[in-house]
């Protein structure tokens, strides 16, 4: 079976057919690129992932990383990848042009990301690690640490972490025990041990820039007094030459379902009395400097997640045109008819229109979410630019969370599709189902991505947020109503979408009461049905775009394709969605079962 990359015709529609990326180049800061440009970079991005990257894939996996003597030795695959990536200065796309970034859209970038990322994210693991760590530093970090980490950050020769996670304070960062202490010279002392860090040691990068959360002694107790260091692996003297070691040290490496080739490593910091950093942005606002490199990365978290679930799609599709079992229903008592292919078995398109809907919904809220951040950048309004700060706010912990439930559900469905030859090591299924897996945990699981998208996101400000994303929802809506078209569709959603407010806001209210519990107990069913909606939302947008294509006859070769964007709307909106309802009905804050059951009951 032929390795599969992200769907290009696809990809192609949501950049121009849907969100008209043609507009940013208006945008001054946009104004040195043009389409061809854009196109260019993409088509590169995707030659490389098809030719390069992705026969890494399995490779990597099955290589899996070595330990020994405190040092990680990554699969030899994946140096030729990470070289690559370096000479093709693929390492900082949307990163400050000052200092070698290539500074082009985040819906630009989005594209060249879902193509590697589909192709093999763990190799992508190590460029947007040392790309998150720099962006952070360019911006929070002094003229001197930009000048001497971001260049190396960008260029790939370093590479980056975050050190956040220790045995105790996992959700809970507010409990680190890591320390600091300021030293006459002006760096800090740092002691502490940090586990599950990712790419935390190996021998990719000949450095390895380490942002760290530690308090400071004296701070105080809880997230407000944290504060955030950098600390290289090897010192870097203030002339950029390298100094001595610093004292990090892996004591371990985590044995794990999946993404083998990407080490999740123990760390042991200042164990001799030496390790040393540098504080980024002011003590105790470790917290806030954090989040910017936390919320890009949420992002990419996603797109890990469905590009795992758009493979497993279309290796499913694949399959199911070629795999031969049962006969067609019409034929099926006749002994003499032929096996058919099985995607002729409605339980079969049934399962694949599934896996599609999703896909695509997924692809186009993630692309939708970048978007606005080019929006931001590009708009000279101010209640433009406020708008879109706020979709991103309450769309991050959708694209996190939803994204990596469906697209782990999405991989699951693919591997039924396969049946027992699915389970195996034969095809790339349960790879992609394990490498999954993890998105729903890491980056702050998605019982924390809830609270935070109903206490901080709904709840926050007056419910700006909720209002931003609603006025988006109901533009779609309202054009189905102006031009006569899925006018059914646009009704069940905006059904749905009344019903799902309604919801939100009480159980928002709910948090400042005595039925606060019940309110922390349905946030995660909450952000689920808020992910419908937005599945439902996106898709019914597609179907708009696809429906006046195809009416304007601009269809040509493309009917068929314009056609299966319609197709997965209806299956979703008619299909799916109004499970939606069932799922509000079964969001209940009085009484809540989860908050009454005594504990000795479980
Ligand atoms: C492969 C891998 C790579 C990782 N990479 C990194 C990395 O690079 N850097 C880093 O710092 N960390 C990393 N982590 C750690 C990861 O971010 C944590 O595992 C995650 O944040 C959850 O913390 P925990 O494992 O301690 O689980 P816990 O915090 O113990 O959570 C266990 C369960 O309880 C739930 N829970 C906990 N507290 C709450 C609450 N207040 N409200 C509701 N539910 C709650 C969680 O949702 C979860 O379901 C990685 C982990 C893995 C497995």
């Amino acid at each position: 079976m032929a390795e599969v990359i992200s769907d290009q015709k696809d990809i192609n529609f949501v950049l121009y057919e849907q969100l008209n990326v043609e507009r940013f180049l208006k945008a001054e800061k946009y104004s040195d690129f043009n389409k061809k440009m854009f196109k260019l970079v993409i088509n590169e991005a995707r030659t490389l992932a098809i030719k390069e990257i992705l026969p890494t894939y399995t490779e990597c996996d099955r290589e899996g990383v070595k330990f020994e003597d405190g040092k990680v030795e990554v699969p030899q695959c994946l140096k030729r990848v990470h070289k690559l990536l370096m000479e093709g200065e693929w390492g900082a796309l949307t990163a400050n042009p000052e200092y070698g970034g290539q500074g082009l859209p985040h819906t630009i970038f989005q594209a060249i990301f879902e193509y590697m990322a589909g192709a093999n994210y763990i190799a992508m693991m190590y460029a947007v690690l040392g790309h998150g760590a720099g962006k952070m530093i360019d911006l929070f970090g002094t003229k001197s640490q930009k000048d001497l980490y971001l260049e190396k950050l960008y260029s790939l020769e370093w590479g980056g972490t975050m050190l956040l996670t220790e045995s105790g304070a996992g959700s809970d960062l507010g409990a680190l025990e890591t320390s600091a202490e300021k030293l006459k010279d002006g760096t800090y002392s740092i002691v502490g041990n940090k586990i599950f860090i990712t790419n935390g040691e190996h021998n990719l990068t000949e450095n390895i820039i380490h942002p760290v959360l530690a308090r400071v002694k004296g701070a105080p107790g809880g997230t407000k007094g944290i504060s955030l260091f950098i600390v290289p692996k090897i010192w870097v003297n203030d002339d950029g030459t390298f100094g001595e070691n610093n004292d990090v040290i892996c004591t371990g490496v985590e044995e794990k379902l999946g993404l083998h080739g990407s080490p999740t490593c123990s760390l042991s910091l200042g164990s001799r009395g030496k390790c040393r950093g540098v504080l980024l942005g002011k003590e105790n606002q470790g917290m806030q400097v954090m989040f910017h490199m936390m919320n890009g990365v949420r992002l990419e978290v996603g797109t890990q997640a469905y590009s795992h679930a758009s493979c497993a799609y279309l290796y499913a599709l694949e399959y199911a045109k070629t795999r031969l079992q049962g006969k067609s229903l019409e034929k099926g008592l006749d002994a003499k008819t032929l096996q058919v292919p099985i995607i002729e078995h409605p339980d079969v398109r049934r399962m694949l229109l599934k896996m599609k809907s999703y896909v695509e919904g997924l692809r186009s809220l993630a692309f939708f979410t970048a978007f606005c951040f080019d929006m931001i950048e590009c708009t000279k309004n101010e209640d433009e630019k406020l708008h879109y700060s706020n979709l991103v706010e309450i769309l991050t912990p959708i694209v996190k969370s939803y994204s990596s439930e469906r697209g782990f559900e999405v991989c699951a469905e693919g591997m039924q599709v396969f049946g027992g030859y699915g389970y195996t090591k034969e095809y790339p299924m349960e790879q992609l189902l394990r490498d999954c897996k993890i998105a729903s945990i890491y980056e702050g699981s998605n019982g924390i991505q809830a609270t935070d998208f109903l206490f901080r996101k709904v709840g926050g400000q007056n419910g700006v947020m909720l209002d931003a994303l609603v006025l988006e929802i109901k533009k779609k809506i309202d054009y189905s109503k102006e031009n006569n078209v899925f006018l059914d569709l646009a009704e069940n959603l905006e059904k749905v979408l009344k019903e799902l407010e309604v919801k939100l806001k009480d159980a928002a209210k709910s948090v400042k009461t005595s039925e606060y519990k019940s309110a922390f107990a349905v946030a995660s069913p909450l952000l689920e049905v808020t992910g419908d909606v937005v599945m439902a939302w996106q898709l019914l947008w597609r179907a708009q775009i696809a429906d006046a294509k195809l009416a304007g006859n601009n269809g040509g070769k493309n009917v068929d394709f314009y056609n299966g964007k319609i197709m997965a709307a209806k299956f979703f909106i008619k299909t799916i969605l109004p499970i939606a309802t069932g799922k509000l009905d079964g969001i209940v804050i009085n009484e809540n079962p989860v908050v009454i059951i005594d504990e000795k009951s479980f």
